[in-house]
Protein backbone atom coordinates (compact mmCIF):
# COMPACT_ATOMS: atom_id res chain seq x y z
CA UNK A 1 0.00 0.00 0.00
CA UNK A 2 2.73 2.12 1.40
CA UNK A 3 4.76 1.67 -2.28
CA UNK A 4 1.59 1.80 -4.10
CA UNK A 5 0.92 6.06 -2.68
CA UNK A 6 4.72 6.60 -3.25
CA UNK A 7 4.71 5.65 -6.89
CA UNK A 8 1.30 7.55 -7.71
CA UNK A 9 1.00 10.49 -5.27
CA UNK A 10 4.62 10.74 -4.39
CA UNK A 11 3.86 10.47 -0.64
CA UNK A 12 3.90 7.89 1.88
CA UNK A 13 0.44 7.56 2.64
CA UNK A 14 -1.93 4.40 2.71
CA UNK A 15 -5.16 6.14 2.50
CA UNK A 16 -3.68 7.13 -1.68
CA UNK A 17 -3.11 3.42 -1.65
CA UNK A 18 -5.27 1.62 -4.83
CA UNK A 19 -4.61 -1.69 -2.95
CA UNK A 20 -6.16 -2.88 -0.11
CA UNK A 21 -4.78 -5.21 2.44
CA UNK A 22 -7.86 -7.18 4.59
CA UNK A 23 -6.65 -8.94 7.72
CA UNK A 24 -8.43 -11.62 8.85
CA UNK A 25 -6.37 -11.44 11.98
CA UNK A 26 -8.22 -15.18 13.21
CA UNK A 27 -6.56 -17.29 10.27
CA UNK A 28 -3.47 -14.81 10.76
CA UNK A 29 -4.51 -14.09 6.97
CA UNK A 30 -3.45 -10.84 5.04
CA UNK A 31 -4.97 -10.90 1.56
CA UNK A 32 -4.35 -7.89 -0.84
CA UNK A 33 -7.89 -6.67 -2.80
CA UNK A 34 -7.18 -5.30 -6.32
CA UNK A 35 -9.28 -4.27 -9.09
CA UNK A 36 -9.75 -7.93 -10.85
CA UNK A 37 -9.83 -5.66 -14.35
CA UNK A 38 -13.55 -7.85 -15.21
CA UNK A 39 -14.53 -8.26 -18.78
CA UNK A 40 -18.04 -6.65 -19.09
CA UNK A 41 -17.02 -4.70 -16.12
CA UNK A 42 -20.03 -3.71 -14.37
CA UNK A 43 -18.08 -0.26 -13.10
CA UNK A 44 -17.72 0.84 -16.73
CA UNK A 45 -21.61 0.12 -17.54
CA UNK A 46 -22.52 2.45 -13.99
CA UNK A 47 -20.87 5.47 -13.63
CA UNK A 48 -23.07 8.01 -15.01
CA UNK A 49 -20.03 9.86 -16.25
CA UNK A 50 -17.91 7.46 -18.62
CA UNK A 51 -15.06 8.14 -16.27
CA UNK A 52 -14.17 3.91 -15.82
CA UNK A 53 -12.09 3.56 -18.64
CA UNK A 54 -10.76 0.40 -19.95
CA UNK A 55 -6.51 0.85 -20.55
CA UNK A 56 -4.72 -1.09 -23.36
CA UNK A 57 -3.17 -3.23 -20.93
CA UNK A 58 -6.05 -4.31 -19.81
CA UNK A 59 -6.53 -2.22 -16.93
CA UNK A 60 -9.89 -0.26 -15.99
CA UNK A 61 -8.79 3.31 -14.09
CA UNK A 62 -11.01 6.54 -13.78
CA UNK A 63 -10.49 9.50 -15.63
CA UNK A 64 -10.21 12.10 -13.18
CA UNK A 65 -10.75 14.42 -15.46
CA UNK A 66 -14.49 13.63 -15.37
CA UNK A 67 -14.92 11.85 -12.44
CA UNK A 68 -17.25 13.36 -10.23
CA UNK A 69 -16.72 11.39 -6.98
CA UNK A 70 -20.69 9.87 -6.84
CA UNK A 71 -19.13 6.35 -5.87
CA UNK A 72 -21.38 3.57 -8.07
CA UNK A 73 -18.25 2.18 -8.96
CA UNK A 74 -17.70 1.50 -5.55
CA UNK A 75 -20.83 0.10 -4.78
CA UNK A 76 -21.34 -2.25 -7.96
CA UNK A 77 -17.70 -3.21 -7.93
CA UNK A 78 -18.19 -7.20 -6.69
CA UNK A 79 -14.96 -7.10 -5.07
CA UNK A 80 -15.13 -3.28 -3.32
CA UNK A 81 -11.95 -2.44 -5.19
CA UNK A 82 -12.07 1.31 -6.02
CA UNK A 83 -10.43 3.31 -3.41
CA UNK A 84 -11.59 6.76 -2.52
CA UNK A 85 -8.96 9.68 -2.72
CA UNK A 86 -9.88 11.68 0.76
CA UNK A 87 -8.66 14.71 -0.93
CA UNK A 88 -10.32 14.77 -4.40
CA UNK A 89 -13.39 12.32 -3.56
CA UNK A 90 -13.04 10.76 -6.59
CA UNK A 91 -12.08 6.82 -7.12
CA UNK A 92 -8.62 5.09 -7.89
CA UNK A 93 -8.21 1.09 -8.88
CA UNK A 94 -4.95 -0.14 -10.06
CA UNK A 95 -3.43 0.70 -13.42
CA UNK A 96 -0.28 -2.23 -12.56
CA UNK A 97 1.43 0.77 -12.75
CA UNK A 98 1.29 0.53 -16.75
CA UNK A 99 3.95 3.61 -17.15
CA UNK A 100 6.96 1.74 -15.50
CA UNK A 101 9.26 -0.39 -17.20
CA UNK A 102 10.05 -2.54 -14.55
CA UNK A 103 7.09 -4.38 -12.96
CA UNK A 104 4.71 -2.54 -10.26
CA UNK A 105 5.77 -0.98 -7.16
CA UNK A 106 4.07 -3.55 -5.08
CA UNK A 107 5.75 -6.43 -6.12
CA UNK A 108 9.23 -4.56 -6.22
CA UNK A 109 8.32 -3.91 -2.81
CA UNK A 110 7.28 -7.56 -1.70
CA UNK A 111 9.97 -8.59 -3.45
CA UNK A 112 11.87 -10.18 -0.57
CA UNK A 113 9.07 -12.24 0.93
CA UNK A 114 7.50 -12.74 -2.75
CA UNK A 115 3.88 -12.27 -1.25
CA UNK A 116 3.52 -10.86 -4.46
CA UNK A 117 4.72 -11.51 -8.26
CA UNK A 118 3.53 -11.16 -11.56
CA UNK A 119 1.47 -13.80 -13.23
CA UNK A 120 -0.18 -14.55 -16.41
CA UNK A 121 -3.47 -16.04 -16.37
CA UNK A 122 -2.49 -19.17 -17.37
CA UNK A 123 -0.06 -19.98 -14.59
CA UNK A 124 -2.05 -18.34 -12.09
CA UNK A 125 -4.78 -20.97 -12.73
CA UNK A 126 -2.08 -23.99 -12.20
CA UNK A 127 -0.79 -22.36 -9.20
CA UNK A 128 -4.15 -22.58 -7.64
CA UNK A 129 -4.46 -25.85 -8.47
CA UNK A 130 -1.42 -27.11 -7.22
CA UNK A 131 -1.94 -25.48 -4.22
CA UNK A 132 -5.41 -26.46 -3.55
CA UNK A 133 -3.80 -30.09 -4.12
CA UNK A 134 -1.45 -29.42 -2.00
CA UNK A 135 -4.17 -28.24 0.95
CA UNK A 136 -6.16 -31.17 0.37
CA UNK A 137 -3.36 -33.35 1.13
CA UNK A 138 -2.41 -31.90 4.55
CA UNK A 139 -6.47 -32.31 5.65
CA UNK A 140 -6.63 -35.87 3.75
CA UNK A 141 -3.39 -37.35 3.85
CA UNK A 142 -4.40 -40.93 2.37
CA UNK A 143 -5.84 -39.35 -0.64
S1 LIG B 1 -13.37 -1.84 -10.18
FE1 LIG B 1 -14.43 -3.71 -9.62
S2 LIG B 1 -16.05 -3.92 -11.17
FE2 LIG B 1 -14.55 -2.48 -11.98
S3 LIG B 1 -13.15 -3.72 -13.21
FE3 LIG B 1 -12.26 -3.52 -11.15
S4 LIG B 1 -12.99 -5.35 -10.05
FE4 LIG B 1 -14.28 -5.12 -11.88
S1 LIG C 1 -17.10 7.80 -8.51
FE1 LIG C 1 -16.34 8.61 -10.46
S2 LIG C 1 -15.68 6.80 -11.60
FE2 LIG C 1 -16.97 6.06 -9.92
S3 LIG C 1 -19.03 5.91 -10.82
FE3 LIG C 1 -18.88 7.93 -9.89
S4 LIG C 1 -18.19 9.29 -11.54
FE4 LIG C 1 -17.80 7.19 -12.20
Amino acid sequence: MLACSMKHHNVINPFLSRVKVMRYEDQALNVPILCMACDNAPCIKVCPMNARIRQANGTVITDTSVCIGCRACVYICPVGSPSVNPFSGQTMTCDMCMDDAQQPWCVTACQKEGALKMVKGESLTIDRVRERAGRSRAIFPSR
